[in-house]
């Protein structure tokens, strides 16, 4: 974490403690930030042994293959997020949703740190995909056939999903 000043009010922050327990602090109106990360989901939408992956319209790594899913917002789980990302990117409904574990990465040249909570799930078999502004193109991958992906907990769930052990 980078911050140089209060977002509240615009004093100069200072950073206190080490490791885990190091934050922003802000001597003037209390404010206190530490570096948690932003959670967001990776539906892992398969069929069969193929998965549904979409190519990134905007940055941070604009052009790589992705997963649906998105930031979560307040107030809202991982799953009613995971469902409502992908009416919003495929325009369709995911199904079964299934958890398969959370991984911590980077958000590409930001430098926001992200844990992004995976969950294996599927569209109906009748579904039309309809791409939102968000992605250029979807395609079913084998899982023996899948591209270089756009962030690292991308990359680390669907190796776990292909390697069988999500
Ligand atoms: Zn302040």
């Amino acid at each position: 974490m980078d911050w140089r000043f209060c977002p509240r009010c615009g004093t100069s922050l200072a950073f206190v403690g080490s490791g885990a327990e190091r934050h922003a602090s802000c001597g003037d109106c209390g404010f206190w930030k530490y570096d948690n990360p932003l959670p967001t989901t990776i539906g892992l939408i398969c069929r069969g042994r193929s998965i549904l992956l979409l190519r990134r319209a905007q940055p941070p790594a604009i052009g790589a293959w992705d997963t649906v899913g998105g930031f979560l917002t307040a107030g809202e789980t991982a799953e009613q997020n995971l469902v409502r990302e992908a009416r919003e990117e495929i325009g369709c409904p995911v199904l079964d949703l299934r958890p398969v574990g959370s991984y911590a990465s980077v958000y590409g040249d930001t430098g926001m740190a992200t844990v992004g909570m995976a969950f294996t799930c599927r569209i109906p078999d009748d579904a039309v995909i309809t791409l939102s502004a968000e992605n250029t193109e979807h395609r079913w991958f084998a899982w023996d056939e899948i591209p270089d992906l756009a962030f690292t907990d991308v990359k680390a769930a669907v190796r776990d999903l292909v390697a069988g052990t999500g």
